[in-house]
């Protein structure tokens, strides 16, 4: 006995699913915070990015583990060294819509080799601004998938 609900209900469901649904809240970070501070926000947060943002919210950069580790492989002081100068900056930022799908976030992310993506909404599109209002990640992604196939029907 399947108490699932049907399979082209799922397929329906899952492509139609949007960024807005799903979106996780961003762990942000000012731009001058230390890397030292940074790699102690992500355990603290338990999150494997975190996010710059400049005084009014926009988003400046992302911040990896992969970006702290490097930082780290030096013999520089992490306490004196900004987030800054080792994220990654606009105009370099791969970033998603709230009402962009699921398929297009997960696509954008395994064509672009990276874990996550942060939301965004236009402030001003010629200046390259953009208000940073969440974050998707692989997790987000295979969160979606359980929710959708375990759904029962009623
Ligand atoms: P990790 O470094 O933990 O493997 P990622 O694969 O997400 O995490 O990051 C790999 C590189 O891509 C890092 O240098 C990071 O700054 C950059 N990166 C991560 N997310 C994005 C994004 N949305 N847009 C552009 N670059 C990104």
């Amino acid at each position: 006995f399947n108490d699932k609900i049907p399979v082209e209900r799922q397929v329906e469901k899952f492509l139609h699913q949007t960024v807005n649904d799903y979106k996780a809240l961003p762990i942000v970070v000012g731009k001058s915070t230390s890397v030292y501070d940074a790699i102690v926000q992500l355990f603290l947060e338990d999150v494997g990015t975190l996010y710059a943002v400049d005084s009014d919210g926009q988003l400046a950069g992302v911040i990896s583990r992969k970006d702290l580790l490097r930082a780290s492989l030096g013999n520089q002081n992490l306490n004196e060294l900004p987030v800054s100068v080792i994220m990654t900056r606009m105009p370099n930022i791969i970033t998603i819509h709230p009402e962009e799908t699921l398929l297009e976030a997960a696509k954008k992310m395994i064509h672009n080799h990276i874990d996550s993506l942060p939301v965004v909404k236009e402030m001003d599109e010629q200046k390259n601004t953009y208000l940073l209002v969440g974050r998707i990640t692989k997790t987000t992604i295979t969160r979606a998938y359980i929710e959708i196939m375990d759904e029962k029907s009623d």
